[in-house]
């Protein structure tokens, strides 16, 4: 009885381990994409995907299920257990994925063609995504699954996206039993819509993301009050709010506090405004939040729904699809919410969206989520004065915004309250899904808090379920092919925040001096002598 680690190892995305329950018995626990830069390499499936047996997902993010119709294109036949909203979810957003796939090989097959000749395959197709979608068993939350000989599955409410769970196994080999809880990614607390995590009872072994292991969430405002300053504001300059969402849950919960400033009339001089979303993804996924089981909704949510009101629905919403509708927003100069995606501006509508808007200072770009390193969501929120799109280098004098305070991810203290509510703690935690330093800098932080043996290891390691011990320890696997460019290594970042975190301390210094004002000559003369001090040492 082994677990091996494959993907999201020191790294936040391409979730993908690997258990072999019985002898030569396989099944996966997400099987996702890597996204954004990515340093390390992560090791291949080691068997061939025609023995895995199951795949069970947590959740269906693309970087916990986009691989899926890559392992059926290599002969995964298997079958795939995932709570029907992941069902529902995968398949629009798999299918969104395989576009992609073939739209950008189709891209390249042309470029090609004016050198090499040679024609690019996309790593998957819609074809491919339809097929693996017929391998789906949707199941409950709470149910015991038993799946075949030794192998039984519950699904738990994870508090992250609609249909995320936290996958126990019940593991038997020859008698003895293990219980071993992969967590997916654990949901943030309070988030509208869907519940918060549910707790977990036991385990033997627990596998645990870290995105936010070491790190606290700011306490902030709720988002409605925020959002809805964010409008007055701009509305009454006569401009329009754009905002580039995730198309999958933030976009929902954006519908939620829209609706709910509509409903409770806190914009009284604008209330009919508004709200278009123009990605055809994120409307399937609104439909899909709409048809989705009671079980998933928080009961705030269900209170709505109990009064005869649509959470995520209000006069005025509009859900335009084809792209001249896209285009004709453009020209209509009424104040407005624009909603598109991808979130980080890096593609889909948003960019012709933000080349019409954000060269005019009446209009507000208002940010909801993490914009990575190097995306043009980045460069923009980190106060660029001109932005390149469509080849077109563009003023930037919008107002930037951020909403905060929404992440869909628990910080550390939820992990650890998520932790707390094991009734009987695991005797071994392993700690993956967060960079380097959260992998790292979370699992000491567990076994100092919880007195618990927790490591993150490196992708292609092994251990012994049965036995408790490590079969393989592997050590980091750097990618030969690391961007160059200093600008995007997580080294230079790391260098970036330590040289943020610098400038914040001399600020501080600087207002800690402004306070000793008045203060004995005596104490003035300590302090300027420790800072001169301070500094004739470097
Ligand atoms: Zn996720």
């Amino acid at each position: 009885m082994k677990i091996t680690f494959l993907g999201a190892a020191h790294q936040v995305t391409g979730s993908r381990t690997l258990v072999e329950w019985l002898d030569g018995r396989f099944f996966l626990v997400d099987y996702g994409m890597e996204q954004g830069e990515n340093e390390m390499l992560q090791a291949d499936l080691p068997v061939a995907p025609s023995k895995i047996e199951y795949v069970f997902l947590t959740h269906a993010h693309i970087d916990h299920s986009g691989l899926l119709p890559l392992l059926y294109r290599q002969g995964f036949r298997g079958t795939v257990y995932a709570t029907a909203e992941t069902t529902n979810l995968c398949s629009i957003m798999l299918a969104d994925s395989a576009h992609i796939q073939e739209t950008d090989a189709a891209y390249e097959t042309k470029k090609n063609l004016r050198h090499s000749g040679t024609a690019v395959e996309p790593l998957y197709t819609a074809e491919d995504a339809a097929q693996t979608m017929e391998l789906f068993y949707p199941c409950e939350y709470g149910k015991l699954y038993m799946i075949d000989e030794g192998l039984t599955v519950r699904f738990t409410d994870a508090g992250h996206l609609l249909g995320s769970s936290f996958l126990e196994f019940f593991l038997e080999d020859g008698g003895q039993t293990r219980k071993l809880v992969c967590s997916g990614d654990v949901g943030n607390i309070n988030q509208p819509i869907i519940n918060d995590p549910r707790p977990v009872s036991e385990a033997d072994y627990l596998l645990i993301e870290s995105t936010y292991g070491t790190r606290i969430h700011e306490s902030v405002q709720s988002a409605v009050p925020v959002l809805t300053n964010i409008l007055r504001q701009t509305f009454s300059r006569g401009g329009t709010v754009i905002i580039p969402s995730f198309a999958v849950g933030r976009t929902q919960e954006l519908l939620y506090f829209f609706r709910e400033i509509k409903q409770n009339h806190l914009l009284p001089d604008f209330d009919t405004f508004p709200v278009f979303v123009d990605s055809p993804l994120a409307n399937e996924a609104t439909a899909v939040f709409l048809q989705c089981s009671q079980d998933c909704l928080d009961q705030q949510t269900r209170d709505i729904m109990a009064a005869g009101q649509n959470p995520i629905w209000f006069d005025n919403l509009n859900t335009t699809v084809s792209a001249e509708e896209s285009k004709a927003l453009n020209t209509d100069k009424t104040p407005k919410v624009i909603i598109s995606s991808g979130g980080m501006c890096e593609g889909g509508r948003i960019r012709h969206h933000l080349k019409h808007n954000i060269w005019d200072s009446r209009n507000t770009v208002l940010f909801v989520g993490y914009q990575a390193n190097g995306t043009l969501g980045r460069i923009i929120y980190d106060g660029a004065k001109t932005v390149k799109i469509f080849g077109e280098e563009i003023d930037v004098k919008a107002q930037i915004s951020l909403l905060e305070g929404i992440s869909g991810h628990a910080d550390r203290e939820g992990l650890f309250r998520w932790i707390s509510s094991f009734e009987k703690k695991p005797a071994c935690v392993f700690v993956n899904h967060g960079d380097d330093d959260s992998c790292t800098g979370f699992a000491a932080a567990v076994t100092e808090h919880f007195g618990i043996p927790s490591s993150a290891p490196y992708s292609g390691s092994e251990f012994d379920l049965l036995t408790g011990e490590w079969i393989r320890l592997t050590d980091p696997v750097y990618k030969e092919n690391r961007k160059p460019d200093k600008t995007s290594s997580p080294a230079s970042a790391r260098k970036e925040n330590f040289y943020a975190e610098l400038r914040n301390a001399v600020a501080e210094l600087d207002e800690y001096t402004r306070r000793m004002e008045g203060h004995s000559n005596h104490e003035l003369k300590t302090l300027k002598d420790r800072i001169l001090e301070l500094m004739s040492d470097h």
